[in-house]
């Protein structure tokens, strides 16, 4: 048996971000990780605030040597290529104001590497294996796991706190010490990818996301100097009744969506094979207790479109150190029934804006790339940068807010008027 202070389910950045944080805090960690890195893995967009958080990890030199792009925005194109919007990486300096900024696109199975890779260099120690029970008081506090290593034993680890970055496995949720984990508002859809070579590239590499219409897309994220990743997103049934092979559908929708993408792709290679991923959108609601709390995706993932995952995996990392160290110090909350409540309210606040972008995005497109680009446009910038914690909306927000109102109550007075907007 094992004892540690931390035990982190999951090696991805939430889970090694974490330890890196934890060890700055002097805080010793073990961390189980099942699979062996490098690894493939989708979710390749930084946000800007996500770029920042990588350098306060202390990642600068490592991020040097691994093949990236620079991001310096995101271009979302309308229906038939029409009515496209920009949104550049942007900070605020010391006096509030915007000023340039930029972030990357990475190849996930790199970067992945390199976050694992410092974390155990700070310190933490790495369990190659799988963590498959949790041990629990009768009282219902967490104290540690059981996992089956990859050399076929099994281990237990107690700790102090553990700690779930186990992504989309959605650890403690599943063996029911988080609460369920409800379907999210953009369940019902299929993400369909793979790395290309010969696609047509702008000057600079950017994000670039093609609209075709309601929960129907495609994303185009250069990550080094010949590959880009492409994904085409749309509803499981409309993937369903084309009745075609994977790979036949991902091409032929690529060339079909939007022609801003078509015109990109006249002849590309696969380099890598062609990947799914369907039922991402979720919400496990308490994800904080007693000895326990979750980090990323392992609590709640909205929708990819804006590229926000590894920006909460990143920045809840950090918060989460914050809140271990103060309650492993005898900190104010310790012996509150669920010590960890402030720290679920503050990533909730985040992940709820920008569930409500979304929900603005997808309901009324044409709001919102009015609000983007034009009327509320820094306070759009701020969003898309990921500065998303504040208490008082911005005017922007409190647009968005009104938008969401107003068709909800329209698709309670007048369903059939809003399936007709929505296709
Ligand atoms: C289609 C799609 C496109 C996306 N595009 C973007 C994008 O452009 N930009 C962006 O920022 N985000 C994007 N995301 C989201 C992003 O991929 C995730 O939010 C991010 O990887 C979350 O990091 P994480 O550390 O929480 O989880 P993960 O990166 O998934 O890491 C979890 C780790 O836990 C390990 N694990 C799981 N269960 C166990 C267990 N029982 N024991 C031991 N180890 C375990 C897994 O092997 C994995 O390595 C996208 C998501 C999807 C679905």
């Amino acid at each position: 048996m094992k004892k540690t202070e931390v035990v982190i389910i999951g090696g991805g950045p939430g889970g090694a971000a974490s330890a890196i944080n934890l060890a700055k805090r002097g805080i010793q960690s073990v961390i189980i990780e099942k699979e062996t890195f490098p690894r493939f893995h989708i979710g390749e967009s930084m946000t800007g605030e996500c770029g920042e958080a990588v350098r306060q990890l202390g990642l600068s030199a490592e991020m040097a040597k691994i093949p990236k792009t620079i991001k310096h925005g995101v271009t979302v194109y309308g229906q038939g290529g029409k009515g496209s919007f920009w949104l550049p990486v942007m900070k605020r300096d010391e006096n509030g104001e915007l000023v340039k900024n930029s972030t990357w696109q990475v190849k996930r199975s790199d970067f992945d590497r390199i976050v694992l890779d410092k974390a155990v260099q700070d310190g933490a120690e790495l369990l190659r294996g799988k963590a498959t029970k949790v041990l629990q008081r009768e009282d219902g506090t967490v104290y540690g796991v059981e996992a089956k290593l990859d050399d076929g034993t099994t281990e237990t680890i107690e700790a102090d706190i553990v700690l779930d970055a186990s992504g989309i496995a959605t650890f403690l949720s599943t063996v029911g010490v988080a609460s369920n984990k409800e379907r999210g508002k953009y369940d019902r859809q299929i993400a369909i990818y793979a790395h290309v070579k010969g696609a047509k590239r702008d000057e600079q590499d950017n994000t670039l996301i093609f609209y075709e219409k309601k929960n129907h897309w495609a994303w185009f994220i250069p990550i080094d100097e010949d590959t880009v990743s492409i994904g085409v997103v749309t509803p499981s049934d409309y993937y369903r009744d084309s009745n075609e092979e994977m790979r036949d559908f991902y091409l032929r929708e690529m060339h079909k969506i939007n022609p801003a993408l078509t015109e990109r792709v006249p002849d590309v290679e696969l380099v890598e094979e062609v990947r799914a991923t369907t039922n991402y959108s979720y919400h496990v609601r308490n994800f904080t207790g007693k000895g326990f709390l979750c980090v990323g995706d392992a609590h709640r993932f909205i929708d990819p479109i804006f590229s926000f995952g590894l920006h909460f995996a990143l920045k809840e990392a950090c918060l989460a150190a914050d809140a271990i160290e103060a309650h492993l110090r005898g900190g104010a909350g310790r012996d509150l029934e669920n010590p960890f409540k402030a720290y679920e309210d503050y990533c909730e606040l985040g992940m709820d804006t920008i569930q409500e972008v979304l929900d603005c995005f997808w309901s009324s497109p044409i709001s919102f790339a009015f609000f983007a680009h034009s009327r509320y446009n820094e306070d759009f910038i701020d969003i898309f940068a990921g500065r998303i914690y504040q208490e008082e909306p911005s005017r922007g927000l409190q647009a968005v807010r009104k938008v969401n109102a107003k068709m909800a109550r329209l698709a309670e007075e007048q369903p059939e008027l809003l399936s007709h907007v929505s296709s």
